[in-house]
Protein backbone atom coordinates (compact mmCIF):
# COMPACT_ATOMS: atom_id res chain seq x y z
CA UNK A 1 0.00 0.00 0.00
CA UNK A 2 2.98 2.03 0.72
CA UNK A 3 6.41 1.70 -0.66
CA UNK A 4 9.20 3.53 -0.23
CA UNK A 5 12.56 3.40 -1.94
CA UNK A 6 16.24 4.96 -0.78
CA UNK A 7 14.43 7.73 0.59
CA UNK A 8 16.64 10.55 1.50
CA UNK A 9 15.59 13.94 3.35
CA UNK A 10 18.10 17.06 4.25
CA UNK A 11 17.16 19.74 6.69
CA UNK A 12 19.37 22.28 6.04
CA UNK A 13 23.31 20.66 7.37
CA UNK A 14 21.42 17.89 9.08
CA UNK A 15 20.24 14.24 7.27
CA UNK A 16 16.89 13.47 8.84
CA UNK A 17 16.50 10.50 6.82
CA UNK A 18 18.64 8.52 5.18
CA UNK A 19 18.57 6.29 2.66
CA UNK A 20 14.69 4.50 3.88
CA UNK A 21 13.33 1.27 2.74
CA UNK A 22 9.80 0.36 3.53
CA UNK A 23 6.78 -1.49 2.67
CA UNK A 24 3.37 -1.23 4.49
CA UNK A 25 1.00 -3.61 3.74
CA UNK A 26 -2.23 -3.38 2.49
CA UNK A 27 -4.98 -3.25 5.68
CA UNK A 28 -2.31 -3.05 8.40
CA UNK A 29 -1.85 -1.27 11.65
CA UNK A 30 1.33 -0.12 11.28
CA UNK A 31 3.18 1.07 14.42
CA UNK A 32 6.27 3.61 13.81
CA UNK A 33 8.29 4.13 16.63
CA UNK A 34 11.75 5.66 17.23
CA UNK A 35 12.61 7.90 20.42
CA UNK A 36 12.39 12.04 19.91
CA UNK A 37 14.15 13.41 17.06
CA UNK A 38 14.36 9.75 15.02
CA UNK A 39 13.00 10.55 11.77
CA UNK A 40 8.86 10.26 12.61
CA UNK A 41 7.47 13.34 11.57
CA UNK A 42 9.41 13.85 8.99
CA UNK A 43 9.06 10.52 7.36
CA UNK A 44 5.20 11.22 7.72
CA UNK A 45 5.30 14.42 6.16
CA UNK A 46 7.46 13.02 3.11
CA UNK A 47 5.17 10.36 2.73
CA UNK A 48 1.72 12.99 3.03
CA UNK A 49 3.41 15.18 0.11
CA UNK A 50 4.19 17.64 2.06
CA UNK A 51 8.20 17.95 2.10
CA UNK A 52 10.35 16.96 -1.11
CA UNK A 53 12.99 14.17 -0.61
CA UNK A 54 16.50 14.91 -1.52
CA UNK A 55 16.28 11.27 -2.69
CA UNK A 56 14.42 8.28 -3.79
CA UNK A 57 10.75 7.41 -4.67
CA UNK A 58 7.56 6.85 -2.35
CA UNK A 59 4.52 5.59 -4.01
CA UNK A 60 0.78 5.39 -2.37
CA UNK A 61 -1.59 2.71 -3.96
CA UNK A 62 0.56 2.41 -6.46
CA UNK A 63 0.77 6.33 -7.44
CA UNK A 64 4.15 7.97 -6.86
CA UNK A 65 3.73 11.22 -4.14
CA UNK A 66 5.39 13.52 -6.05
CA UNK A 67 4.43 12.51 -9.47
CA UNK A 68 0.80 12.40 -8.87
CA UNK A 69 0.49 14.56 -5.40
CA UNK A 70 -3.20 15.21 -6.25
CA UNK A 71 -4.55 12.01 -7.07
CA UNK A 72 -2.26 10.61 -3.99
CA UNK A 73 -3.61 12.75 -1.68
CA UNK A 74 -7.27 11.82 -2.68
CA UNK A 75 -6.41 7.90 -1.19
CA UNK A 76 -4.59 9.58 2.20
CA UNK A 77 -5.75 10.84 5.16
CA UNK A 78 -2.90 12.95 7.58
CA UNK A 79 -3.39 14.00 11.10
CA UNK A 80 -0.37 16.09 11.88
CA UNK A 81 1.62 16.09 15.86
CA UNK A 82 0.04 19.90 15.96
CA UNK A 83 -3.10 19.43 17.77
CA UNK A 84 -5.29 22.20 16.68
CA UNK A 85 -8.55 23.04 15.31
CA UNK A 86 -10.78 26.40 15.07
CA UNK A 87 -12.02 26.50 18.00
CA UNK A 88 -15.00 28.64 17.41
CA UNK A 89 -16.61 26.22 14.77
CA UNK A 90 -18.86 23.66 15.14
CA UNK A 91 -17.86 20.07 14.31
CA UNK A 92 -19.94 20.27 11.43
CA UNK A 93 -18.32 23.10 10.28
CA UNK A 94 -15.16 21.85 10.73
CA UNK A 95 -15.79 18.81 8.91
CA UNK A 96 -17.28 20.63 6.72
CA UNK A 97 -14.45 23.00 6.27
CA UNK A 98 -12.07 19.51 6.00
CA UNK A 99 -14.40 18.43 3.00
CA UNK A 100 -14.05 21.48 1.14
CA UNK A 101 -10.90 21.56 1.48
CA UNK A 102 -10.48 17.60 0.31
CA UNK A 103 -12.62 19.04 -2.98
CA UNK A 104 -15.60 16.77 -2.26
CA UNK A 105 -18.57 17.85 -4.73
CA UNK A 106 -21.08 20.46 -2.39
CA UNK A 107 -23.67 17.71 -2.71
CA UNK A 108 -21.65 15.13 -1.16
CA UNK A 109 -20.75 16.86 1.65
CA UNK A 110 -23.72 16.96 3.59
CA UNK A 111 -23.81 12.64 3.60
CA UNK A 112 -19.80 12.76 3.99
CA UNK A 113 -20.06 14.84 7.20
CA UNK A 114 -22.90 12.76 9.18
CA UNK A 115 -21.18 9.38 7.71
CA UNK A 116 -17.65 10.50 9.30
CA UNK A 117 -19.91 11.43 12.92
CA UNK A 118 -21.65 8.28 12.67
CA UNK A 119 -18.62 6.82 12.68
CA UNK A 120 -16.69 8.58 15.14
CA UNK A 121 -19.64 8.47 17.90
CA UNK A 122 -19.59 12.64 16.84
CA UNK A 123 -23.83 12.52 15.86
CA UNK A 124 -24.61 13.92 19.04
CA UNK A 125 -22.04 16.80 19.19
CA UNK A 126 -21.90 18.32 15.53
CA UNK A 127 -23.50 21.64 16.68
CA UNK A 128 -20.88 21.62 20.05
CA UNK A 129 -18.18 24.41 19.39
CA UNK A 130 -14.89 23.09 18.93
CA UNK A 131 -13.97 24.59 22.06
CA UNK A 132 -16.26 23.11 24.48
CA UNK A 133 -15.02 19.64 23.77
CA UNK A 134 -13.22 17.67 25.58
CA UNK A 135 -9.30 16.69 24.31
CA UNK A 136 -10.23 13.33 23.49
CA UNK A 137 -13.23 14.33 21.42
CA UNK A 138 -11.47 17.60 19.93
CA UNK A 139 -8.73 14.44 18.67
CA UNK A 140 -11.54 12.72 17.57
CA UNK A 141 -13.34 15.59 15.22
CA UNK A 142 -9.35 15.77 13.97
CA UNK A 143 -8.85 12.12 12.83
CA UNK A 144 -12.49 12.87 11.74
CA UNK A 145 -11.28 15.64 9.05
CA UNK A 146 -8.75 13.19 8.12
CA UNK A 147 -10.70 11.07 6.88
CA UNK A 148 -13.83 12.81 5.69
CA UNK A 149 -13.05 12.00 1.80
CA UNK A 150 -13.36 8.09 2.99
CA UNK A 151 -9.08 7.34 2.28
CA UNK A 152 -7.87 4.48 2.05
CA UNK A 153 -4.22 5.39 3.80
CA UNK A 154 -4.81 7.14 6.85
CA UNK A 155 -1.02 9.06 8.68
CA UNK A 156 -1.40 9.47 12.11
CA UNK A 157 1.70 11.06 14.11
CA UNK A 158 1.53 10.71 17.61
CA UNK A 159 -2.27 10.77 17.78
CA UNK A 160 -2.70 9.95 21.92
CA UNK A 161 -0.07 12.35 22.50
CA UNK A 162 -1.60 14.35 26.00
CA UNK A 163 -5.05 12.09 26.09
CA UNK A 164 -5.81 9.96 28.96
CA UNK A 165 -5.91 6.77 29.48
CA UNK A 166 -10.00 6.28 28.57
CA UNK A 167 -9.76 8.21 25.60
CA UNK A 168 -6.20 6.58 24.68
CA UNK A 169 -8.65 3.50 24.83
CA UNK A 170 -11.09 4.85 22.52
CA UNK A 171 -8.51 5.68 19.73
CA UNK A 172 -7.37 1.85 20.12
CA UNK A 173 -10.91 0.85 19.34
CA UNK A 174 -11.51 3.53 16.75
CA UNK A 175 -8.04 2.10 15.10
CA UNK A 176 -9.40 -1.12 15.02
CA UNK A 177 -12.69 -0.10 13.56
CA UNK A 178 -10.79 1.85 11.00
CA UNK A 179 -8.70 -0.97 10.09
CA UNK A 180 -11.77 -3.72 9.60
CA UNK A 181 -13.25 -0.92 7.26
CA UNK A 182 -10.21 -1.86 5.06
CA UNK A 183 -8.00 1.26 6.02
CA UNK A 184 -4.52 0.73 6.13
CA UNK A 185 -2.98 3.08 9.07
CA UNK A 186 0.48 4.10 9.86
CA UNK A 187 0.89 5.30 13.57
CA UNK A 188 3.79 7.15 15.35
CA UNK A 189 4.11 7.65 18.78
CA UNK A 190 7.73 7.28 21.16
CA UNK A 191 5.82 4.86 23.00
CA UNK A 192 5.57 1.46 21.82
CA UNK A 193 3.51 0.41 25.13
CA UNK A 194 0.73 2.33 23.42
CA UNK A 195 0.42 1.45 19.70
CA UNK A 196 0.99 -2.53 20.63
CA UNK A 197 -2.91 -2.79 21.32
CA UNK A 198 -3.72 -2.51 18.07
CA UNK A 199 -1.33 -2.28 15.60
CA UNK A 200 -0.36 -5.45 12.93
CA UNK A 201 3.32 -4.44 12.65
CA UNK A 202 5.99 -2.45 14.07
CA UNK A 203 8.47 -0.48 12.65
CA UNK A 204 10.99 1.21 14.60
CA UNK A 205 13.38 4.10 13.75
CA UNK A 206 16.67 5.62 14.46
CA UNK A 207 18.46 8.07 13.27
CA UNK A 208 16.21 8.39 10.12
CA UNK A 209 16.81 4.62 8.86
CA UNK A 210 14.58 1.35 9.71
CA UNK A 211 16.03 -0.25 12.46
CA UNK A 212 13.15 -3.01 12.50
CA UNK A 213 10.04 -4.19 10.50
CA UNK A 214 7.61 -7.47 12.18
CA UNK A 215 4.37 -8.23 12.32
CA UNK A 216 3.03 -7.99 16.58
CA UNK A 217 1.52 -10.80 18.22
CA UNK A 218 -2.03 -9.45 18.16
CA UNK A 219 -4.45 -10.65 20.49
CA UNK A 220 -7.38 -12.73 19.40
CA UNK A 221 -9.77 -9.98 18.71
CA UNK A 222 -7.69 -8.29 16.29
CA UNK A 223 -6.83 -11.59 14.39
CA UNK A 224 -10.27 -12.50 14.26
CA UNK A 225 -10.23 -8.73 12.28
CA UNK A 226 -7.70 -9.50 10.32
CA UNK A 227 -9.12 -13.05 9.44
CA UNK A 228 -12.06 -11.15 8.17
CA UNK A 229 -10.07 -8.62 5.91
CA UNK A 230 -8.53 -11.14 3.95
CA UNK A 231 -11.43 -13.34 3.45
CA UNK A 232 -12.94 -12.91 -0.31
CA UNK A 233 -16.28 -12.76 1.37
P1 LIG B 1 9.58 13.78 17.84
O1 LIG B 1 9.12 12.49 18.45
O2 LIG B 1 10.37 14.62 18.80
O3 LIG B 1 8.50 14.56 17.14
P2 LIG B 1 10.53 12.72 15.31
O4 LIG B 1 10.93 11.28 15.38
O5 LIG B 1 9.19 13.02 14.77
O6 LIG B 1 10.70 13.39 16.73
P3 LIG B 1 11.53 14.61 13.37
O7 LIG B 1 10.70 15.71 13.90
O8 LIG B 1 11.17 14.01 12.06
O9 LIG B 1 11.66 13.43 14.45
O10 LIG B 1 13.02 15.14 13.30
C1 LIG B 1 14.08 14.35 12.74
C2 LIG B 1 15.38 15.15 12.87
O11 LIG B 1 15.31 16.32 12.05
C3 LIG B 1 15.66 15.63 14.29
O12 LIG B 1 17.06 15.58 14.50
C4 LIG B 1 15.17 17.08 14.26
O13 LIG B 1 15.91 17.86 15.17
C5 LIG B 1 15.46 17.49 12.83
N1 LIG B 1 14.49 18.49 12.35
C6 LIG B 1 13.15 18.37 12.37
N2 LIG B 1 12.55 19.46 11.83
C7 LIG B 1 13.57 20.28 11.46
C8 LIG B 1 13.63 21.58 10.85
N3 LIG B 1 12.52 22.22 10.48
N4 LIG B 1 14.87 22.12 10.63
C9 LIG B 1 15.97 21.46 10.97
N5 LIG B 1 16.00 20.23 11.55
C10 LIG B 1 14.82 19.67 11.80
Amino acid sequence: MIQISDLTFDYTGHRALNQLNLQVERGSVTALVGANGAGKTTLMRCIAGLETPLAGSITVVGLDVQEQPRTVHRQMGYLSDFFGLYQELTVAQCLEYAAASQGLAKDAIADAISATAARLSLSDRLEQKASSLSRGLRQRVAIGQAIIHAPQVLLLDEPASGLDPEARNELAILFRQLQASGMTLLVSSHILAELEAYSSHMLVLRDGKILEHRALHQGLASKALQLRLASPN
